[in-house]
C-alpha cells in the first residue's frame, strides 16, 4: 500500500468537494456523477441511475466467479452548517452531517486502490446509494433490479463514529443497530370555548393521557430481556389560547430489534389508544410505519472481518461492539436479503456528533481505503500457484 500517502492527500481533497455540495436524499445529482467520472477514470465499468441517483462500479479480476459488494451512502441531511471550514457546504440548510462525504470518498479511494494494485480474484460490486437518512435508497436500488443486474453474495459497509479513536475498528454479530418504526395517533373531539369545556369534547387532555399511557408499553408490555424504545416526540394540536382543541396529532419513533417486539409495540399502541380515547369520548386514528428494518450482521463474515481488519491494525484496535445500537441503517435492507457485515470506523475523540452542524471528517479515510481492500483480498483470494 504504498501509493496510500498520496491516495490520502487525493482523497482529501475529493470529501472536501463532496462536503462542499452537499444534496439531499434522491437529490445527488452532482454527487453520483462525480463518483461515476471518478469510477471510469479508474476503469471500472459504471452504471448510472439505478433507484433513481445510485451508482454501481464493477471490477473483476483473474477468473473466480465469486462475487462480493463494497456499500457507501451518498446522501447529506437538511442541517445548516456551523462551521468556518474553507470547504464549508455552499447549499443552505444542507450539509453532510453522518459523514456520507467521507464514506462516499474512501469507496472511491478502495475502487482506485483495488483497480490500479489488484489482489484479489472474483468481482467487486461498488454500491454508491442514495437516501439513506430517508431509509429508502437501499430499497430503491434493490427494487430496480440492484441483485439481479449487478449479483453478488455478500456486502460490507462502513460507517464513521465519532468518540471512537482514529484507526478503530468496531463491529459486532447479530443485531447491531435496531428497527426505526413511526407512528401517528390523531385525535377527534368537538373543540370550544376555553371557558366551558363542558360544552363541547376537547381533546387536549385526552391527548396528554395516551402519552401518559404509552409510557407502560415498554415498562409493561415487551419482555425485560428484549430491547425497545417508544418515544412521543411531537403534540400538536388546534387549539389556540382561549379555544380548546377539537383535533390532537402524537407523533413518535419506536426502536426494537426484533420483529416480534416491532409487531407487539404497534399491536400495545392500538389498544391504549383506542381504550384511551374512548375513555375520553374522542376517537383515534393510529397510522404505524416501518421505516428501517434491524441490521442483522453474519456471524461468520462479522469474524472474517475481524481477521482482515488484524491484517493491517494493531489487535487492540480490532473491538467488539458489546450492546448493540438503538440507532438505525438503511444498510439493513441489504443484509435481509444476502450475509454480510457493517462496521463502524472511529472518527476521534474530539469530532463532533454525527448530525452536529460542525460535523467534520477526512480523519479516517485510508482506513476505510484499507479495511475495504483487507475485506476485498481476505473474500476473494487469489489462487495460491504452486
Ligand atoms: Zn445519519
Ligand atoms: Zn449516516
Amino acid at each position: 500500500m504504498a501509493d496510500l500517502q498520496k491516495l490520502q492527500e487525493e482523497m482529501t481533497t475529493w470529501r472536501r468537494d463532496l462536503h462542499q455540495h452537499p444534496e439531499f436524499g434522491f437529490e445527488e445529482k452532482r454527487t453520483s456523477a462525480f463518483v461515476a467520472a471518478k469510477l471510469r477514470e479508474f476503469g471500472l465499468e459504471v452504471a448510472e441511475g439505478l433507484g433513481g441517483t445510485g451508482v454501481v462500479g464493477t471490477l473483476k479480476r483473474g477468473t473466480s466467479n465469486r462475487s462480493i459488494a463494497l456499500r457507501a451512502d451518498m446522501d447529506a441531511l437538511r442541517i445548516n452548517e456551523q462551521s468556518n471550514l474553507a470547504y464549508k457546504s455552499v447549499n443552505p440548510g444542507v450539509m453532510h452531517a453522518c459523514g456520507h462525504d467521507g464514506h462516499t470518498t474512501m469507496l472511491l479511494g478502495a475502487a482506485k486502490h483495488l483497480a490500479s494494485e489488484g489482489g484479489f480474484d472474483g468481482t467487486v460490486r461498488f454500491i454508491f446509494q442514495p437516501a439513506e437518512e430517508w431509509g429508502r435508497g437501499a430499497l430503491s436500488m434493490l427494487d430496480d433490479g440492484l441483485m439481479d443486474r449487478f449479483p453478488f453474495e455478500e456486502i460490507y459497509g462502513i460507517h464513521n463514529m465519532p468518540g471512537v479513536p482514529v484507526g478503530v475498528l468496531m463491529t459486532k454479530s447479530g443485531a447491531m443497530m435496531s428497527a426505526e418504526d413511526n407512528f401517528e395517533i390523531i385525535l377527534r373531539g368537538v373543540g370550544g370555548h376555553a371557558a366551558r369545556p363542558h360544552w363541547g369534547n376537547e381533546v387536549l387532555v385526552a391527548a396528554c393521557a395516551v402519552v401518559t399511557n404509552l409510557q407502560t408499553i415498554v415498562s409493561r408490555r415487551v419482555s425485560p430481556t428484549d430491547v425497545a424504545v417508544v418515544s412521543v416526540t411531537e403534540l400538536l394540536t388546534d387549539g389556540t389560547r382561549n379555544a380548546l382543541p377539537g383535533l390532537a396529532r402524537i407523533l413518535g419513533d419506536a426502536r426494537s430489534f426484533k420483529a416480534e417486539v416491532s409487531e407487539n409495540i404497534e399491536k400495545q399502541m392500538r389498544i391504549i389508544a383506542e381504550a384511551t380515547a374512548a375513555a375520553y369520548n374522542v376517537s383515534a386514528e393510529i397510522k404505524y410505519t416501518r421505516e428501517f428494518v434491524p441490521l442483522i450482521n453474519d456471524a461468520e463474515l462479522t469474524d472474517e472481518v475481524f481477521e482482515a481488519a488484524r491484517t493491517f491494525l494493531p489487535s487492540e484496535s480490532v473491538q467488539t461492539i458489546t450492546e448493540p445500537f438503538t440507532g438505525s441503517e438503511d444498510f439493513a435492507h441489504y443484509l435481509s436479503r444476502v450475509p454480510g457485515c457493517f462496521l463502524n470506523l472511529g472518527n476521534g475523540w474530539g469530532s463532533a456528533p454525527l448530525h452536529n452542524p460542525s460535523y467534520d471528517n477526512d480523519a479516517g479515510l485510508s482506513y476505510g481505503v484499507k479495511t475495504h481492500a483487507a475485506i476485498v483480498r481476505r473474500r476473494l483470494p487469489e489462487a495460491v500457484s504452486s
